[in-house]
Order: C-alpha cells, then sequence, then structure tokens
C-alpha cells in the first residue's frame, strides 16, 4: 500500500469540482486518507515548491497558490502515486490525454487544478509538510 498528497489547487476549488475530483479518485479505487481545505501563506507556499526555487514560474505560482483556499488530500492505494498522476494528465493540460483532470478543468499551464506527488519521497515530504501521523487514517 503506497501514500501520496494530492492537492485541488486554488482554481479547482474556485471552479468547483472538488467533488468532481474526489469522485475521479474514489471511482479509481483511491482511498482518502485525509483531507482539510485550507489557505497556504506565501511562506508556506514557497517551503511547499522550495524544488523550484530557482524556477522562472516560483514567483508566480506561490503567488497563485496562496491566491485562495486549497484541498489538500492524503490518497492511500496501491500504485497510488502513479495512478494519481494517470487521472491528474501531464502539467501542460494541452499535452494531457483526454478524460484527465487537467485536460478537462485546467485553465492555462500554471493552474492546472491539481497537485500530485510524483515520488515516493517527495510523497513522504509532503504528507509530512500537511498532515501528522493522527491526521492520517488506515484505510
Ligand atoms: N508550472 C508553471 N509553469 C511551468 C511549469 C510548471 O506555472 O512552466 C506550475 C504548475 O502549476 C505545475 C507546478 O508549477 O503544476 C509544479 O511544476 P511541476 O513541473 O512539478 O509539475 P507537476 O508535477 O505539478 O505536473
Amino acid at each position: 500500500m503506497e501514500r501520496t498528497l494530492s492537492i485541488i489547487k486554488p482554481d479547482g476549488v474556485a471552479k468547483n469540482v472538488i467533488g468532481e475530483v474526489i469522485k475521479r479518485f474514489e471511482t479509481a479505487g483511491i482511498k482518502i486518507a485525509a483531507m482539510k481545505m485550507i489557505q497556504l501563506t506565501k511562506v508556506q507556499a514557497q517551503g511547499f515548491y522550495a524544488v523550484h526555487k530557482e524556477r522562472p514560474f516560483f514567483g508566480s505560482l506561490t503567488d497563485f497558490m496562496t491566491s485562495g483556499p486549497i484541498v489538500v488530500m492524503v490518497l492511500e492505494g496501491e500504485d497510488v502515486i502513479a495512478k494519481n498522476r494517470k487521472l491528474m494528465g501531464a502539467t501542460n493540460f494541452e499535452e494531457a490525454e483526454e478524460g484527465t483532470i487537467r485536460k478537462d478543468y485546467a485553465t492555462d499551464i500554471e493552474k492546472n487544478v491539481v497537485h500530485g506527488s510524483d515520488a515516493p519521497e517527495t510523497a513522504a515530504f509532503e504528507i509530512g509538510y500537511f498532515f501528522n501521523d493522527l491526521e492520517i487514517q488506515k484505510r
């Protein structure tokens, strides 16, 4: 069993697709082990995306991520990191496969509705960034 961190970004919350995104996870057999709605500060967004701090889009991305509430979730299931990435689609929604969350709901390369950890090490860091052990259920 594997865990990953999922975020419904401010654009996804604003577009009222929280339920739609969660439905796709549940339909795929993925279980939600933790969930909360929060609004990040700039410093918290910078810490979360620290791996991207030298990238040209870092300032804009961290502004966007603080622009409204987000939904953070721990997802659990077999091979859930890869499964979630597949449901999300490519970073750039124009390159995303048909039927993926980003293809269906993204606005541009930045406002792409969802975040999902890309590897076990990043999942461990990202889950720990938002949740302690007591907040994560065994599903
Ligand atoms: N992003 C952006 N411009 C880019 C590349 C990425 O604004 O040229 C944003 C986008 O919101 C993306 C996030 O930065 O989801 C993190 O980028 P990453 O390459 O890690 O993509 P992801 O893992 O989210 O698909």
